[in-house]
């Protein structure tokens, strides 16, 4: 590995000189939006006066926000690369002010489209051409008609907006900073503070004892804590149900699936088709508990991988030569690009070095190259992120280039989906090509573990959420008991009645963050889900469906997240699209016994 990033090759570092050639064009750019967003909230008057007037509104806001949007790039790309680096870090806090101050020039602008006469909007359209390339952008805001407040309501909760949901900083700050959880000991024998993220590799360790400690020693501490835990969670139910309320959602649910522009009945077809289809889940239990060879399988034990991992290591182009053969279906048009983007074109920062933020991601605007932070250490998971990045940039790519930047950015509904499909495709590239069996078991075992944890999982959250949101809306307050009780109930239902359900993982609602994202976490679920409906799909059909899924990845923000599905041939309100993420996960769970019949 290297001690530097001067000592890589500039072919395996992200080239950000191309968003701006030095320092100086960036605080011009800075100095330029910082007035224009001023100038901007003075603009008010002119929007519902005229179609000249609207489009001019319209444009002048899209233009300073994708500037915003490369300012933004520069500076937090910039500032992850070394994140000591506190000249980039003001830098990048600095871009975030600018956009909060957007926020609050540009609030007039919902408001204002929605209170347009239809009749007046649709003469606007023929006498204004121009005003069409934002349609989609006008007809996205005025489905906000029926939620509106006055002028002064809206003032006061954009004013408020910083203010208000605090609850879930407060709850990490306190997990993460100020609990203690004392000392366990590690594989080794040692002495190791106990924390949420020490937590995780102890509660996959391969002896029990070390593992089996972590989870009764954390859950000790979360114990203690429980009633705090309860009224932040309270507090932030209660903030979204109020809000709710107010803006005439018939409850929180309703409020945030309108947000992603899909019905709640999406949300009940995922929940209802996975409740109806959990036993490959309890087959992949009872397969842990046969391998791990305990004689019942404890809560304690279901993150111990089967198989261990690969030790083969890989080189970066070694990696991308992997997942351009698995992804070498989709034809020349998507492969070239990828190609150059990841070897020539300067999209990727591949190795880690001090200082560099963890982890992957996709980023990008519409001005600058779809960009990949990867920490590329050679190993095999390390092929299976870059293959999932790569699915993130090359959707950013085609949505980018096929749509003005107003419907450039898909939503987070899709968002997980392309990436997941390109996941999939390598997985299931490498089951069929590769002859080595302990590889094949280790693939199917993240596989399994994959599904298990983004299906599964995060579907008993979703049913969580709704219980949490539900309590609250029928005017009873959340405590320790009532959301300790029915998380446990529903681990029962979720781990069977093979699996000893430990009494500990009661408390376990207190460490997610997610309870604290509103109903964020069913996109996962339905996202993976879509991704293996699209590739049964490209592996049954082939060429004729691949053109049907550009097509998708290239709708952007153009359509509905469900019209847009609906292009790669993805009814999203049916139980089969659930259904071929359920028929994926028991094929591994399948083709997994077999292999470990043969041994
Ligand atoms: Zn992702």
């Amino acid at each position: 590995m290297y001690d530097s990033r001067n000592q890589i090759p500039q072919k395996y570092k992200w080239n950000l000189s191309e968003i701006y050639s030095s320092r100086d064009a960036f605080e011009s750019d800075f100095a330029d939006v910082d007035k224009e967003i001023r100038s901007f909230a003075l603009s008010g008057e002119r929007i519902s006066k005229s179609a000249d007037g609207l489009l001019n509104v319209l444009s002048e806001y899209n233009r300073i926000y994708q500037k915003l949007r490369k300012l933004s790039e520069y500076a937090e790309r910039n500032s992850d690369v070394d994140l000591s680096d506190n000249g980039f870090q003001s830098l990048a806090a600095k871009v975030r002010m600018l956009y909060n101050d957007l926020g609050s020039a540009s609030f007039f602008v919902v408001p204002a489209v929605c209170r347009i006469p239809e009749k007046k909007l649709v003469s606007w359209y023929k006498e204004q051409p121009g005003l069409l390339s934002f349609k989609r952008v006008i007809d996205r805001y005025r489905r906000y008609r029926k939620h509106l407040l006055s002028d002064s309501e809206e003032k006061l909760f954009a004013d408020l907006s910083n203010a208000l949901q605090s609850h879930e900083t407060i709850r990490s700050i306190f997990a993460n900073a100020d609990l203690q959880f004392g000392f366990v000991k590690d594989d080794d024998g040692k002495r190791v503070p106990l924390n949420d993220s020490t937590y995780v590799p102890l509660v996959m360790s391969q002896n029990r004892n070390v593992r089996r400690n972590a989870f009764r020693s954390l859950y000790k501490t979360y114990d203690q804590y429980g009633n705090t835990f309860a009224n932040l969670l309270n507090g932030f139910v209660r903030e979204m149900t109020t809000i709710a309320e107010v803006r005439h959602f018939e409850n929180s649910l309703e409020a945030s699936v309108f947000e992603d522009e899909v019905p709640s009945s999406i949300y009940h077809n995922l929940v209802q088709t996975v409740r109806d289809h959990m036993s490959p889940l309890f087959e992949y239990y009872e397969l842990k508990r046969k391998l791990l060879n305990v004689e019942k399988l404890h809560l304690y034990d279901v993150y111990t991988p089967l198989i261990a991992s690969q030790s083969r290591q890989y080189e970066y182009d070694e990696a991308v030569d992997i997942v351009l053969d698995a992804l070498k279906i989709y034809g020349p048009d998507y492969i070239s690009v990828l190609e150059k983007g990841l070897r020539k074109d300067g999209w990727v920062d591949v190795y880690p070095t001090k200082g560099k933020r963890g982890g992957a991601y996709s980023a990008g605007c519409y001005e600058t190259k779809p960009y990949i932070l990867l920490n590329f250490s050679g190993t095999f998971d390390n092929i299976s992120t870059l293959a999932h990045e790569a699915g993130h940039s090359m959707h950013s790519y085609f949505s980018r280039k096929n749509n003005d930047s107003q419907n450039s950015e898909y939503t987070i509904f899709v968002a997980e989906v392309a990436s997941t499909v390109n996941e999939l495709l390598l997985s299931h590239h490498l089951l069929k090509t590769s002859k080595d069996k302990s590889i094949k078991m280790n693939i199917l075992d993240e596989l399994m573990s994959t599904y298990k944890s983004t299906l599964y999982r995060q579907t008993m959250f979703a049913e969580f959420e709704e219980f949490i949101h539900h309590t609250v809306e029928t005017g009873e307050p959340l405590t320790k008991e009532i959301l300790s009780d029915e998380y446990y109930q529903l681990n029962l239902r979720y781990f069977g009645k093979d699996v000893v359900c430990d009494r500990q993982i009661q408390y376990e609602w207190m460490r997610v963050p997610h309870f604290y994202y509103n109903f964020y976490v069913y996109k996962y679920a339905t996202c993976i889900c879509a991704a293996s409906a699209i590739v049964k799909k490209i592996e049954s059909e082939g060429q004729p469906y691949i053109k049907k899924y550009l097509d998708f990845l290239s709708c952007g923000n153009s359509k509905s997240p469900l019209d847009s599905l609906l292009v790669a041939e993805i009814d999203m309100r049916k139980p089969d699209v659930i259904l071929a993420g359920i028929d994926d996960f028991r094929n591994a769970v399948s083709q997994f016994k077999d292999l470990l019949e043969e041994c």
